[in-house]
């Protein structure tokens, strides 16, 4: 089967968050099943070459129509491990930025690339049997391909297939947007097209890859059904219920081989799910005394909480906080690394560091650092994930796979995957961590306390839980199977 995924990001070359993890997981396990998987990509300025494999240029001066004038790009092929990658660079400079995304030009860099991806696929004429689209920015592809391209029948896609990895961001813009594109913005403003529901001037990018794909894709079951709730659709509550047939949630996996306490090559203490526990807590414990010298912290035996995310709304700044005080109040370290993408939630998180400064107990980066990632998991005790909503949530996977317990809030992904040790309507083998339903402090103090207390009294228990949790399996293998089945029944 011939899958091509067209994304905005691909880990490790080019991310932001789990959207890139995904992508990359997915597209590897699926080449494991046999299949034939290449994914395109725009050529950022960041992109991390040096892990590319047979980097070259593919074809040059490859012509894209926009803005009245022919644009000059450069296609270049290359292989990311097993992937088989294909990058897009433009002249204009619409990707040759510092970062992937926040430009007032985000629309048109995505949309210049959907079509340049489009392009790319026509001049190659090769019969795809699916073509995966990942969120709004490459949405539109559904759109183009089922209004324009399949018109024109030079490229044969048998199905289009679109994940929803967060429905909060749809790609606003104005019919001129796509007009500039060569093609006719004003036909798709219409009710049953790309009108924005609330905004009648302005098309959704997103609402159109729920019209057109064959099959969309939210990232967990439990947010699949969510997206249907008023509250949760973001503004696109008829279209979503409208197309419900064609929704079916797959849980994300995580990249075992990358995420491997036994064999990460950022981590000084490697350990495995098969060694005796007091090997793993041993190794733990050391990595933990190295992050501690490493931030600076103090070099003591207590429990460590580390939350991982990008700060912005979706991710709780206000829990974070408030579980930052906590941790003091309990005796327990905090560590939260995130990268800024707001200036309200940065400058209350900047506020916080400084009120905090010299707390031996407390360290907050604001930066993406992957390195650091790796540190915090191999040495953490707990992951803190205390989400307004979350499509699927790696960090808790990620943090199971090196032997920690979540704290996280009941929504999306996260009540898929985490299921409260004091929650006795839930099997004994089952449980994992400590979750709370309300988005609320108090509900996050409840939790956190269990949390914390656990760690203090219940030291064995919370170490075989520790163990237990490294067992569990969250392999892309698995949800891969789910994607090739999805691939197989749409083809059929
Ligand atoms: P989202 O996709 O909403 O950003 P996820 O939990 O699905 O959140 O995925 C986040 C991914 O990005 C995880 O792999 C996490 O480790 C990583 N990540 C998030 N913030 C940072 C950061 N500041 N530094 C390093 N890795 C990060």
């Amino acid at each position: 089967m011939k899958i091509v995924n067209i994304a905005a990001e691909l880990a490790p070359i080019a991310k932001v968050g789990g959207l890139g993890d995904v992508v990359g997981g997915l597209s590897s396990a699926l080449i494991k099943e046999g299949q034939d998987v290449e994914v395109i990509l725009p050529k950022y300025l960041n992109l991390n070459t040096k892990l590319l494999k047979d980097f070259k240029v593919y074809k040059r001066n490859f012509k894209i129509f926009e803005k009245r004038r022919w644009h000059s790009n450069t296609r270049y092929s290359a292989r990311l491990i097993s992937v088989k990658i294909y990058l897009i660079e433009d002249k204009k400079n619409y990707f040759a930025k510092p970062k992937i995304y926040g430009y007032k030009s985000d629309v048109n860099r995505f949309l210049y690339f959907c079509k340049a991806a489009l392009e790319f696929l026509k001049s190659e004429g090769e019969l795809i049997d699916i073509l995966h689209l990942h969120d709004w920015h490459t949405a539109a592809i559904a759109t183009f391909y089922k209004k324009i391209y399949s018109l024109e029948k030079k490229l044969k896609v048998k199905k289009i297939v679109l994940s929803i990895h967060n429905l909060k961001y749809q790609g606003h813009c104005k019919p001129k947007d796509i007009d500039n594109l060569g093609f006719d913005g004003r036909s798709l403003l219409k009710d049953d097209l790309l009108k924005d529901p609330f905004r009648p001037r302005t098309l959704n990018l997103l609402k159109g890859g729920f019209i057109f794909a064959d099959k969309i894709i939210p990232v967990s079951e439990n947010y699949a059904k969510e997206i249907l709730s008023k509250e949760n659709s973001y503004g696109l509550f008829k279209i979503v219920n409208k197309t419900k047939k064609k929704i079916k949630g797959i849980i994300n996996g995580i990249d075992t081989i990358y995420w491997s306490a036994k064999t990460d090559k950022f981590i000084k203490y490697k350990y495995f799910e098969e060694q005796p526990l007091k090997k793993i807590i041993d190794a733990k414990k050391n990595n933990k005394k190295v992050l501690q010298k490493y931030l600076n912290l103090e070099e003591a035996d207590k429990p460590l909480v580390c939350c991982i995310g990008r700060l912005v709304e979706q991710k709780g700044p206000d829990l974070i906080k408030h579980a930052i005080l906590r941790s003091i109040k309990l005796n327990a370290q905090f560590v939260l690394l995130g990268a800024i993408f707001n200036k309200k939630i940065g400058r209350s998180f900047y506020n916080l560091q400084k009120a905090l400064k010299g707390n031996k107990n407390i360290a907050i980066r604001f930066e993406h650092n992957e390195k650091l990632a790796h540190m915090l998991f191999a040495a953490t005790d707990f992951v803190l994930v205390p989400s307004l909503f979350e499509p699927c949530g790696l960090t808790q996977m990620i943090g199971f796979r090196y032997g920690s317990i979540p704290i996280v809030r009941k929504t999306g992904g996260l009540a898929d995957t985490v299921f409260d040790l004091d929650d006795k309507k839930i099997l004994a083998n089952k449980k994992n961590g400590f979750t709370f339903e309300k988005f609320s402090t108090s509900a996050l103090d409840s939790a956190f306390t269990r949390a914390i207390n656990f760690w203090y009294k219940n030291p064995n228990k919370c170490r075989s839980v520790m163990k237990k949790n490294m067992s569990l399996n969250f392999s892309w293998k698995k949800s891969a199977n789910k994607y090739l089945k999805t691939y197989k029944n749409l083809l059929k």
